[in-house]
């Protein structure tokens, strides 16, 4: 008998978690205003939120923690980050950052004016905030065939070539430079293929403009990209970051994903120019070149947490364990975007909460069923998240709306896999009761969701 699949890691250090009943559950979500971010995480049994800096250290990145080097300048750690990113990603100049969207901050300042176009697939949600905030524009040019959640294809992240053609056709002029996102977060934390890459990167070139990668989950791209593309197979994971990155100028990186440590991000660039005003902006903004908004132990267990993860043990775990809730999913026939993402199961929520009119938000009032179901809390991604356009300032209800089970890397174990999938039966097998959602109450200008407060539709 072939062995299992088991994880490639066993568990040197616990921390406990509580079950609440639902009455507490009740008070503690319309005390937050039915807002997921407005809970205290001892309110929450399994947190599903983010995948943002929540993982699990390995025992090498703590003991990275104790040989931390605090110098204000030049501090060793920052050379061991560097040399790391350095030659995983070929880049060659690197700025630290105290996350991904300070990179973003500090790159976006240089780089974007008021009327430029930035064309990609799915922007996240920060990086469209720093393209709006400036009076840009972010494009989304992803393949029309990522909107439609049950079909299933392998690199359901891809841009579009000709959109993005289209763009550059009409705008050339007005396009700082190209951004690509790894995995796809926004469309369900799928993959961009290497295919897509090169060809994003020839028609940059035809109009002479730059690729940035958006990183946050390059080495979970890298994984797809072994295991589903032609003629990646017997390639390692770093030989596969490695011919990615061949294709971009440069990358933002929110650290909290793939590096697996609490916080962190970087810049980093093969662009001269895009180096030196980085480092110059990055001063006013996060700090010293050197360090960057980073402690110097945080910066080394960046560097081991980069080197282990782009292994291919380790990102079989955990994307094995993403499918495995799928899998169970898949029994109860509870539809998600098709095929399971990197780091997240996606409920496509219009479909299960049918009689739920898009006006009051189906993900957001799915995301409020769960938590009060098992104390399982989720994220919406969709029309909240989406926020107003910034010219009619009406609600953005064209994208998808879903709510997001994000896996954190090494903490969970496949029996909490096991209740969320049940507890997202409950809610299905109820569905037809669901008839109302939620209206908004008080909401800031961009980025709402974090914020916004919300009452019961119909009270
Ligand atoms: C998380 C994330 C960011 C922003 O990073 P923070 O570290 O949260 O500031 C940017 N892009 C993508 C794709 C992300 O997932």
């Amino acid at each position: 008998m072939e062995l299992p699949f088991a994880e490639s890691y066993k568990i040197k250090m616990v921390e406990p978690i509580r079950r609440s009943a639902r009455e507490e559950r009740e008070k503690w979500v319309k005390e937050a205003h039915y807002n997921m971010f407005q809970l205290k995480s001892e309110q929450v049994y399994i947190d599903l939120i983010t995948d943002s800096g929540t993982g699990a250290m390995s025992d090498r990145q703590w003991a990275g923690i104790m040989l931390g080097d605090e110098s204000y300048a030049g501090a060793t750690s920052f050379f061991k980050m560097k040399d790391m990113i350095t030659k995983i990603t070929g880049f060659e100049y690197v700025v630290p950052t105290h996350q991904g969207r300070a990179a973003e901050n500090v790159l976006f300042s240089y780089l974007i004016k008021a009327g430029d176009f930035v064309p990609g697939n799915s922007h996240f949600d920060t990086t469209k905030g720093h393209i709006e905030s400036r009076k840009a524009f972010a494009i989304d040019c992803t393949i029309d065939e990522a909107k439609d959640t049950q079909l299933e294809i392998p690199f359901k992240g891809n841009v579009d070539p000709k959109k993005l053609e289209k763009v550059l056709e009409a705008n050339a002029d007005k396009v700082p430079f190209i951004i690509v996102t790894i995995t796809n977060n926004t469309a369900g934390g799928q993959p961009v293929s290497m295919q897509n890459l090169r060809e994003v990167r020839a028609i940059a070139d035809k109009y002479n403009k730059r690729v940035l990668f958006d990183s946050a989950r390059f080495a979970e791209n890298a994984y797809f990209i072994k295991v589903r593309e032609k003629g990646y197979a017997d390639k390692t994971i770093k030989e596969i970051c490695k011919e990615m990155f061949s294709y971009a100028d440069g990358m933002t990186m929110s650290a909290k994903k793939d590096a697996i440590v609490n916080m962190g991000g970087f810049i980093a660039v093969n662009v001269k120019d895009w180096y030196e005003n980085s480092k110059r902006l990055a001063i006013i903004y996060e700090g010293y070149a050197t360090y960057g908004g980073m402690n110097g132990r945080d910066m080394n267990a960046l560097a081991i947490g980069l080197d282990e993860n782009t292994e291919f043990e380790s990102l079989e775990t955990r994307i094995k364990q993403v499918e495995y809730l799928a899998s169970r999913l898949d029994e109860f026939g509870i539809p998600y975007q098709r095929p399971a993402g990197g780091h997240a199961i996606f409920i496509d929520a219009p479909k299960v909460l049918t009689h739920v009119p898009k006006e009051e938000f189906p993900a957001q009032t799915l995301t409020v069923e769960l938590y009060l179901e098992a104390g399982i809390r989720g994220c919406e991604i969709g029309y909240i998240l989406a926020d107003r356009d910034p010219v009619t300032r009406e609600n953005r209800f064209g994208g998808l709306d879903l709510l997001r089970l994000a896996i954190s890397r090494r903490v969970y174990t496949n029996n909490h896999m096991d209740v969320i999938a049940v507890a997202l039966k409950n809610v299905y097998d109820r569905r037809e009761q669901i008839t109302r959602g939620f209206k908004i109450i008080e909401e800031a200008p961009l980025m709402r969701h974090f914020t916004v407060k919300l009452e019961r539709a119909g009270k």
